[in-house]
């Protein structure tokens, strides 16, 4: 089956916009078994529209446009691929409802303007669009007069913003390519999210394990990224659901430990669950993070269950008046270091009432650096009913990667006390 994805915008071929989509939905795709053969961004221009979309018609079976459905003056996907079409373009009551219902629920005045998105050329299905106002649209191009004789093809519009595309494309696209495309095989794939290890220790340790199941069909793939690696197991053909499986097994086996969830979940959103399930809670005492960790526990919807207060002292004055850190022990051995995190950790831990506090006190850089304390040296600890831990790490990177990863360690270190505290 060939796949092609046209993502319009001139602002993704001025690098105002980072391309997302195509990332994103080549994911989804082949995650769901199916792979796009060619993907290209265009500029929102008339042009490049009509030419983009019959090119990419006249070699495939599922064509994807992505962006310009919206109301304004330069959203001209939806006539252009009408002119392109030779079809005509009605306006839908049903699309017009829906977009009054959505100011009305806002209680906005609904701009005059946001009517033309309920313009839908003759021939296009409706894919209702729950998360803003222009719809997407599928149109069956049968029989397909840009191909040369392949068979009938199926475009499929989506809307540019990514809150409202995601949602339909999970929800709405994916069921529709699946129902009209059906895999000729079975297909299977999972992936494992880790982090705390690099990964060509990850692949040493997985290759040799999974070597029989690859000999079966197994595909194993490995992606790092910053803090963590993914592994992806992937089988099609018989069997592939109990290929994958025992994959996950033995995977689970073999790095278990550093394995914190699967497919697109954050650490911070099993931090939350593990601590919800458990009626627990955790408060934070941030220095070089500068309360980047609350911001990535706050991100996830039931953070107020668990998460009580996240202390940013960056200064010294602070971590001793909002946490009880003592005056002598920041002149013995500095803001950075390992007695002055695990006293941040037990003050914030004993301030708040917290089952756990993660505290975390390091060097970002690029200047503040010594021989002793290089930049990057960061001391993450945790205090729990089980007493404090406190590990040292030097994490090289710039400053918002460093806080980034230096978070990552903190939920990290967390996570493991709640798995191992049962
Ligand atoms: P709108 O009603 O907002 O105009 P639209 O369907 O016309 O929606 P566009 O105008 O093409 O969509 O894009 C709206 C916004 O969505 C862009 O400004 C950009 O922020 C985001 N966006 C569009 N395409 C992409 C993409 N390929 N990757 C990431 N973000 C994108």
């Amino acid at each position: 089956m060939r796949i092609e994805l046209v993502n319009t915008g001139s602002e993704l071929l001025l690098g105002r916009v980072l391309n997302t989509h195509q990332q994103w939905i080549c994911r989804q795709l082949a995650d769901a078994g199916y792979e796009v053969t060619r993907q290209v961004a265009i500029a929102d221009t008339g042009p490049a529209i009509c030419e983009g979309t019959k090119e990419a018609l006249s070699r495939s079976d599922l064509v994807i446009v992505t962006g310009g459905l919206g109301p304004t003056a330069d959203d001209i996907t939806r006539d252009k691929i009408a002119e392109l079409l030779e079809c005509e373009l009605r306006e839908d009551a049903g699309t017009v409802e829906r977009i009054r219902e959505f100011f009305a629920r806002r209680k906005r005045p609904m701009p005059e303007r946001t009517r033309i998105q309920a313009m839908i050329p003759e021939t296009a299905e409706i894919i209702t669009n729950h998360h803003g106002t222009a719809p997407g649209l599928l149109i069956d191009i049968n029989p397909n007069r840009f191909g040369g004789g392949i068979p009938p093809a199926c475009l499929i519009m989506l809307p540019g913003p990514p809150r409202e595309l995601r949602p339909m494309f999970v929800e709405q696209v994916l069921p529709i390519i699946r129902d009209r495309f059906p895999l000729g095989a079975e297909f299977a794939c999972r992936t494992l999210k880790s982090t705390g290890v690099g990964e060509s220790l990850m692949e040493e340790w997985l290759l040799e394990p999974l070597r029989e199941l690859e000999k079966r069909g197994l595909v194993v793939g490995f992606c790092a990224r910053t803090g963590e690696v993914d592994v992806r197991l992937v089988a099609s053909g018989p069997d592939s659901t109990g290929i994958v499986s025992e994959a996950v097994q033995i995977a689970l086996s073999v790095a278990g430990e550093h394995i914190y969830g699967s497919e697109d979940e954050k650490i911070e959103e099993v931090v939350v669950r593990l601590l919800s399930e458990r009626n627990e809670t955790v408060a934070l005492a941030e220095s070089c993070t500068g309360g980047y960790i609350g911001h990535r526990i706050t991100n996830v919807s039931g953070a107020s269950a668990v998460f009580l207060a996240s202390h940013v002292t960056y200064s010294n004055e602070a971590k001793q008046r909002m946490l009880g850190v003592s005056k002598d022990t920041l002149a013995a051995h500095g803001a950075v270091s390992e007695a002055v995190a695990k006293e941040m950790a037990d003050g914030c831990r004993e301030r708040s009432g917290a089952n756990y506090a993660i505290a975390v006190t390091g060097i970002a850089g690029p200047t503040g650096g010594t021989e002793d304390k290089p930049v990057g040296t960061v001391f993450v600890a945790l205090a729990s009913k089980k007493g404090t831990t406190v590990f040292k790490r030097i994490n090289s990177f710039d400053r918002e990667t460093f806080k980034f990863v230096t978070a990552q360690q903190g939920l990290e270190l967390l996570r493991k006390e709640i798995m191992n505290t049962g």
